[in-house]
């Protein structure tokens, strides 16, 4: 089982204004609590259903359901941290090192299927 913590932060959406009150992100299908873990994957408490960060869409008062954007979700994801009041470095720096490869798989993909189209 990997490690996990509660999510617990700003909104990862880029432009949102929302960077000053942590927010308990829940499941919109089952309101269950989410949690992140050190493979960087969110986890609902109460259904059980995990995916990779970047697969996830997030809704908050400002705006409907978005992707994450990498430099805000690795910010927040940095916060939790901070605000959990954890001292385990390890699982940050590996679940920030997990996010960053499941972006840069994305940007791989990309550009593959772009060339498709020359
Ligand atoms: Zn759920
Ligand atoms: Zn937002």
């Amino acid at each position: 089982m990997p490690k996990e913590f509660d999510f617990v932060s700003y909104c990862p959406v880029l432009n949102c204004p929302n960077g000053n009150t942590p927010l308990y992100w829940k499941h919109y299908k089952c309101l269950g609590k989410t949690t992140i873990n050190d493979l960087g994957q969110i986890r609902c408490r109460k259904c059980d259903e995990i995916g990779p960060v970047i697969d996830w869409l997030f809704r908050c008062e400002h705006h409907d359901f978005q992707p994450a954007n990498f430099q805000k979700i690795s910010f927040v994801l940095s916060t939790v941290q901070q605000i959990l009041d954890v001292e385990d470095d390890d699982f940050f720096m590996d679940m920030v090192d997990a996010v960053k490869v499941q972006y840069r798989k994305r940007k791989q993909q990309q550009k593959t299927s772009s060339d498709d189209y020359k």
